[in-house]
């Protein structure tokens, strides 16, 4: 017998060379998701959140035709005197949506409203503010300028114009400006269904009813699902609960194969450290081509990555702070990917850290972080305080997580840290 015990990698090993780094694990996996070619013909009120399919181009100007952007009188530039002041005809009246027919020339002017078309003739309105008026003339002065007030046709669009393009997630603006094309249906991407479930003997779903007080040593309330549930709802999928699955061999399959056969992406979490029972194991290799990646990362080292049937598989670790991390760092950009967003970047800012962080070598890590703008402008980082991977409530105090680069192992107050935020300032 060998004197010596062989050691395995383990989650507190300093430097393990042969740790996947987190940018070629995502690279990997996103190389290897197409996005899901189904698309739809929606109601534009139905659009927002959804990627556009199709590019939107603009078959008109807009706005159409010139028109004014104030209150005031219509006139052609060559009326502005060189000097003093001018009397000018008043012809007519031109308001928004009731154009004035007739055309001014030099020496006359239109009253005109802001939204008028500009009469035939004109290119400048001078604000009301700024001329004498009667019933029959206006007087201007040399100070107008010649083109001011006038919104040129096509200035906001132009015909023709590509205005957004495929692979757009719509937002309100978004929607707004697609409205302003006078277009009112839009071709988009199916949305993406993903179904997920959690792994674990020791888990206890709150629809059992368990009173707290009852709570059978060694078990806890299943909170994976409901953070998976509520992530996925933010990214706006079809999401499809399927429970907790036991850790055993029937189950697990049972799950993962029903899973692969109603989604287009099948999210676990639990059961993928070197240490769980390796039926999880068995049945991922079984059940389809699935790789389990140890990652340069912390929290969250394991993940299981692969195709079950065409389902995308993503196996996350079980504790619950890995499971939000591996999911904003993974599933977030490969569910963009596959719902035919071509954004797929993580939004990273640079941030003056103000605490003290330590961390080993060799593994970015996440740490839970609060950010914030001091009276300078300048955003400001703090950590939440201890960085255990189960505690959860540091996800919830933080709005962002610190990313310390493997080859750092402490930061001190006042260096500059990436943060990645994933919500707002302000919480809420
Ligand atoms: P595992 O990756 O299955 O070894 O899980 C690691 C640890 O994460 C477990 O010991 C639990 O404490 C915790 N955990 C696993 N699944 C869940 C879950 N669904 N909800 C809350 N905590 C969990
Ligand atoms: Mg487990």
């Amino acid at each position: 017998m060998s004197e010596k015990i062989e050691s395995q990698a383990s989650c507190d090993d300093a430097i393990e060379p042969h740790l996947l780094p987190v940018a070629q694990a995502r690279s990997r996996l996103l190389a290897a998701l197409e996005p899901i070619a189904d698309t739809q013909v929606i109601g534009l009120r139905d659009a927002l959140g959804r990627v556009l399919a199709t590019d939107v181009m603009s078959s008109i100007d807009v706005p159409s035709q010139a028109n004014s952007a104030m209150d005031g009188y219509a006139i052609n530039s060559s009326s502005v005197p060189a000097s003093g002041i001018v009397q000018l005809e008043l012809k007519g009246t031109a308001w928004a949506g009731q154009p004035f027919e007739g055309d001014v020339q030099h020496g006359q002017a239109v009253r005109i409203f802001t939204g008028g078309i500009m009469p035939a003739g004109s290119d400048t309105v001078v604000i009301q503010e700024h001329v004498i008026a009667n019933d029959s003339h206006v007087s201007i002065d040399s100070e107008v300028v010649a083109g001011k007030n006038v919104r040129q046709a096509g200035e906001d669009v132009q015909q023709g114009q590509l205005v957004l393009s495929a692979g757009k997630r719509l937002e309100a603006a978004d929607i707004g400006v697609i409205a302003s094309l006078g277009i009112a249906q839009v071709s988009v991407c199916r949305k993406l269904k993903v179904a997920f479930f959690t792994t674990g003997d020791e888990l206890v779903a709150l629809d059992e009813h368990v009173p707290v007080q009852s709570l059978e040593p060694g078990k806890l309330f299943d909170s994976n699902r409901y953070t998976l549930a509520s992530l996925l709802q933010e990214m706006g999928v079809d999401a499809i609960d399927l429970g907790i699955v036991g850790d055993n061999e029937n189950e697990t399959r049972k799950a993962l194969q029903q899973a692969a056969s109603i989604a287009d992406v099948v999210v676990s979490s639990g059961g993928v450290s070197a240490g769980d029972a390796d039926f999880v194991t068995r049945v991922f290799h079984e059940l389809g081509n699935v790789h389990f990646w140890k990652l340069a990362m912390r929290p969250g080292r394991p993940l299981a990555f692969g195709k079950v049937g065409d389902a995308a598989f993503f196996g996350l670790p079980g504790n619950p702070v890995a499971v939000m991390v591996t999911f904003l760092e993974f599933v977030k950009p490969a569910l963009r990917r596959l719902s035919g967003m071509r954004d797929l970047d993580t939004l990273t800012l640079s941030a003056v850290c103000q605490s003290k962080l330590r961390k080993s070598l060799g593994r970015v890590e996440y740490q839970r972080g609060i950010m914030r703008v001091d009276n300078t402008g300048s955003l400001l980082v703090e950590s939440t305080g201890k960085q255990g991977a189960g505690r959860l409530s540091s996800m919830s105090q933080a709005n962002c997580l610190i990313v310390i680069d493997a080859s750092v192992s402490e930061v001190n107050p006042g260096d500059t840290v990436g943060v990645q935020p994933f919500r707002g300032l302000l919480g809420g």
